[in-house]
């Protein structure tokens, strides 16, 4: 495959810089803030103050309990940007987070979501992006050592694995540091 047809989308790190980055929606953050305002006007001024009790008690509780729903909150803006990237119904997954008790649909979803999608640049079939070669065009995503076809570094000189001489491979250029 000649360098010729060089195309950026292919460039596995740049996209995932940019998807990280927005990772957790707008909506989930502002919602998250209302949420722990929320908790603290129900502990300050909705519930019954008695005399005798402990100011920094009721702190404690209303802080811990803002920051759990806060945090939950996030948790399910990052599954709704998260399931997107990974063909993976939002509805869904959206509902077992928020439905299974103490964060239990989040370790759910955590363990059985499915590898993060991306397009080919050479077929626009839609791949996992952990894959080094596309499975339906062969359009290499990930630099790899041509000896045992292990994914290697852009910047490395020699096979971490086998010890073969990288500057020989004929790496397509977009794929070298
Ligand atoms: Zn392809
Ligand atoms: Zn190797």
């Amino acid at each position: 495959m000649s360098s010729s047809n060089f195309k950026p989308a292919g460039s596995k790190a740049q996209g995932q810089v940019d998807s990280d980055l927005q990772m957790v929606p707008y909506w989930s953050i502002v919602l998250a803030a209302v949420v722990f305002c929320a908790v603290q006007y129900m502990f300050f001024v909705l519930m019954p103050h008695r005399h005798n009790e402990v100011l920094a008690f009721r702190l404690l509780m209303s802080f811990t309990w803002g920051a759990a729903l806060a945090s939950y909150v996030l948790l399910l803006g990052y599954v709704s940007v998260d399931v997107k990237r990974r063909n993976m119904s939002a509805k869904l997954w959206m509902l077992v987070v928020l439905v299974l008790p103490g964060g239990i649909g989040a370790v759910v979803y955590f363990l059985l979501r499915q590898p993060t999608q991306t397009v080919c640049p050479g077929c626009h079939s839609q791949i996992a992006s952990s894959y080094n070669f596309c499975p339906q065009c062969r359009y290499q995503l990930a630099p790899v050592c041509t000896e045992c076809h292990r994914s290697v570094r852009p910047t490395d000189v020699y096979c971490t694995q086998c010890g073969h001489g990288l500057v020989e491979d004929h790496t397509p250029a977009r794929l070298r540091a």
